[in-house]
């Protein structure tokens, strides 16, 4: 089953996309992981896109769609988990050409929704494990001890470069001009299923699981 998590950032995408890799054995494809690694590995194109991240921005639909065909030939094992693409419609139409392309199929879109407010809160105090990926928040969810991840024990807790009011600002503007049309799209398709992201995490994850098994 390959699906897509829709959603404005700090929605819970890569939360839920973590859920599904263990609980599925689904794939996750995060565009915005890639677009890190590539800055991290210091690529002519990690470079070219840092400061648009920086600034909120989207990198251009080419540089994206490529990243994505790219790993359409992996092993798909349990599935594709499409989080953070696609973002424009032209993206969205890509996507479906490259699935027919390989004759595979979009099973489900789900939807987080979650209002404005909770998301700058989410966004502002969020922190990830560098090594295991886990998600941290400074009041919701902090460490058990200062400055280790509970679940491998490494130090290298990180926020992300964008994480911060300016950039946030930016982003959720780019969402609802560019990339909330793709509900009505999908919509359209048919397969659109939205969940209440506000809820606790497990009931997220509950119906999500819920929509996917509909
Ligand atoms: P994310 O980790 O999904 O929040 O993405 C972080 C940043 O990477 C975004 O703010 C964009 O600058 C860029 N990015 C990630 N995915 C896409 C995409 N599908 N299209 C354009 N830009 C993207």
């Amino acid at each position: 089953m390959n699906i897509i998590l829709l959603g404005a950032p700090g929605a819970g995408k890569g939360t839920q996309a973590r859920v599904l890799v263990e609980g599925r054995n689904m794939v996750q494809l995060s565009t915005g992981d890639m677009l890190r690694a590539a800055r991290t590995s210091g690529t002519e194109m990690g470079k070219k896109v840092a400061a648009i991240m920086d600034a909120g921005q989207l990198v251009t639909d080419e540089i994206v769609i490529g990243l994505i065909a790219e790993q359409l030939d992996g092993d798909t094992k349990g599935g594709l988990i499409f989080d953070g693409f696609p973002r424009t419609l032209a993206q969205a139409d890509a996507l479906g050409d490259l699935l027919a392309a390989k004759g595979m199929e979009l099973d489900a879109v789900v939807e987080l929704r979650v209002d404005d407010e909770a998301l700058v809160d989410r966004i502002t105090g969020r922190f990830t494990c560098g090594n295991c990926g886990e998600v941290y928040h400074d009041r919701t969810k902090p460490t058990k001890v200062e400055g280790t991840c509970d679940v491998c024990g490494s130090h290298d807790l990180k926020r992300r470069a964008d994480d911060n009011e300016d950039s946030l600002r930016q982003r959720l503007l780019e969402y609802y001009k560019k990339t909330s049309p793709l509900i009505g799209y999908y919509h359209c398709k048919g397969n659109l299923n939205a969940v209440d992201g506000l809820q606790a995490m497990e009931k997220v994850t509950a119906d999500v699981a819920a929509a996917l098994d509909a």
